[in-house]
């Protein structure tokens, strides 16, 4: 993106999430070095650092509207209710207007109103590069779904993939590395992406930078298309962990050459090291 155009996006996004002009000169400031990276120089390290503790406060976070905090919620909230209602594997595949007629339908998800997809619709379309996120768009419409007919579900997992090179690079990874290699995350349409992200925004007082190191805003996350987690038997939640780098199955991973990875170390995306994240989409 050219500079002039992240500059005039970025400053319409201020407007509309009410952040006080400083903070949001600081963030272009860093942007814009960010988006150079021959230059290493001490914005460098600072967003290196930044990235290092990804999961913490960091001065320039984008946060929730306080104006805005009681529709975040109720729309955390609903979803919850909502993937408890049609189950984890089902919501993995959701749709946005699927997922919207169901809630209307079933009383104890309860219809979303009309501020609360007014507030969903704000969070996809906004540029996730105001809050420090510089990966791509992957979906571009609220209401692009997940192509079920070609879906596959990969049992005793609950997580689905396409048929084509992505359930035929787990097969080859499962074949050369065993009964071990899990697959932790596979397909995640919309309503999925929205739900990780904004839960963990909320778990931070809705810290929307924060949520966008280490989970894609919805519309840009590649699991929307093909890409896949995996992890190691055993080791459960600690598989999104540095904990996972020291596995056999990451171990085998890299000497088999699989961790091209789509957010290597250092990567200036504004996304954390994510080791057990396996490219598939080019
Ligand atoms: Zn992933």
């Amino acid at each position: 993106m050219k500079r002039r155009e992240f500059l005039k996006i970025a400053v319409m996004g201020a407007i509309g999430w009410g952040i006080a002009p400083e903070v949001m000169a600081q963030n272009i400031m860093m942007s814009a070095r960010v988006s150079l990276p021959g230059e290493f120089d001490d914005n460098i390290k600072d967003y290196l650092h930044k990235m290092e503790h990804f999961d913490e406060p960091q001065t320039g976070d984008v946060r929730i509207d306080v104006g805005e905090y009681r529709v975040f919620e109720s729309v955390v909230m609903r979803l919850r209710r909502l993937q408890q209602l049609v189950g984890h594997g089902n919501f993995q595949k959701l749709s946005f207007d699927r997922g919207i007629r169901i809630a209307r339908r079933y009383s104890e998800v309860g219809e979303f109103s009309r501020v609360e997809t007014g507030f969903m619709e704000k969070i996809f379309y906004t540029d996730a590069s105001l809050y420090g996120f510089f990966g791509q768009k992957t979906m571009h419409n609220l209401t692009d779904s997940v192509r079920v007919k070609d879906v596959v579900r990969i049992p005793y997992t609950g997580n689905y993939l396409y048929r084509g090179a992505p359930l035929k690079t787990f097969e080859e990874i499962r074949r050369q590395v065993g009964e071990d290699v899990r697959l932790t995350s596979g397909i995640r349409g919309i309503m999925k992406q929205f739900l990780l992200f904004l839960n963990k925004a909320y778990r931070h007082g809705g810290n929307l930078s924060l949520a966008s190191r280490s989970i894609a805003p919805p519309g840009y996350s590649f699991h929307a298309n093909g890409d896949f987690d995996v992890g190691q038997a055993g080791l459960g939640a600690d598989n999104f962990t540095g904990r996972f780098t020291t596995t056999k199955v990451y171990k085998r991973l890299n000497d088999l050459g699989y961790l091209t990875l789509r957010y290597p170390q250092k990567n200036l995306l504004g996304v954390r090291f994510e080791p057990w994240h396996i490219k598939v989409v080019a």
